[in-house]
């Protein structure tokens, strides 16, 4: 009770603040920032918006982003935003609770999207929040924030319609590379072992098959009995490499590639990008690296 006296108290004064600060900004003619909740959202954004807004995101490169915690001048900069974008899927445990008591509008991705749902342990049934790490739904993601954008700002449509068309060949070309190692790779080879159940709807739209440690990073501890099920299939299937995410600790995947004799074949990015110094400072080159860690592992 009192957290949320405190919470609501904090609210109030940012909206205070942000409203005489918007003022303020507005005189100065700034540019409206577009405040994505993760890196990978706010980059596809900029490939569309380009310099007409400031795109940027609450969760920074490297970041855990299920389990997040706004902090105070996350509220800030969201109060005076133009508007907050949000992947949806509950992916973003934080979200509704970071919104509810700010007047801020609101892009949700996921409500476009047709999801795949989280078969096992406790989120059974739940939508898989990672469909961005598909490139052929990343191209959705281009199309829904194209039309979400152009309806925000109707006279800009043609521009953001010209940079979604140009920013979606790219993906394109990641998408047939995907389709064209996937198809040549030989079909006992076709598994993908990760460390988050983050990769169905990569798995599932270029056909492999998935094999994770645990489903959702937010409960990123595996059992014992689903670390001697990986091990067995890794073993029974002589699968040439394991792999993790950049986000989390890759010790239990280490136990297994130990255990199996499979190579650890480095961490994938999916939740969050690298910092710019990284491999994976641009959606289009998280997708290229690990296209190129899996072609490296699997082949
Ligand atoms: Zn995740």
């Amino acid at each position: 009770m009192r957290k949320n006296i405190i919470f609501l108290s904090l609210v109030i004064l940012i909206s205070l603040a942000s409203a005489s600060c918007r003022r303020i900004s507005n005189r100065n003619d700034d540019k409206e920032v577009i405040l994505a909740s993760f890196t990978v959202l706010a980059d596809i954004i900029k490939n569309i918006a380009k310099d007409d807004f400031v795109v940027r995101s609450i969760t920074k490169p490297g970041v855990e982003v299920h389990g997040y915690q706004p902090t105070p001048s996350d509220l800030v900069d969201a109060s005076r935003a133009f508007v907050f974008v949000d992947n949806g899927f509950g992916f973003e445990l934080w979200a509704e609770k970071f919104v509810s008591n700010l007047q801020v509008k609101r892009i949700s991705v996921a409500e476009d999207l047709d999801p795949i749902f989280i078969s096992e342990d406790f989120y059974k049934g739940k939508p898989n929040p990672h469909a961005w790490i598909s490139p052929k739904r990343g191209l959705l993601y281009v199309d829904i924030l194209v039309e979400s954008l152009s309806e925000l700002r109707p006279s800009k449509r043609s521009f953001f319609e010209e940079n979604g068309k140009i920013y979606k060949e790219k993906l394109s070309e990641i998408d047939k590379e995907f389709s064209l190692f996937i198809n040549n790779l030989n079909k006992d080879r076709r598994y993908l072992v990760s460390c988050e159940g983050a990769f169905s709807y990569l798995t599932n739209d270029y056909g492999l098959e998935e094999v994770y440690l645990w489903p959702v990073n937010a409960e990123s501890q595996i059992t014992p009995k689903r670390m001697a099920k990986t091990i067995s299939l890794v073993k029974d299937k002589n699968l040439p490499s394991v792999f993790c995410e950049s986000t989390v600790s890759n010790e239990s995947q280490m136990v297994i590639a130990n255990e199996t004799g499979a190579n650890f074949g480095g961490n994938l990015f999916v939740d969050s990008l690298s910092d710019d110094s990284g491999p994976a400072s641009s959606y289009i080159q998280m997708l290229r690296h690990n296209l190129d860690l899996i072609k490296k592992g699997l082949y």
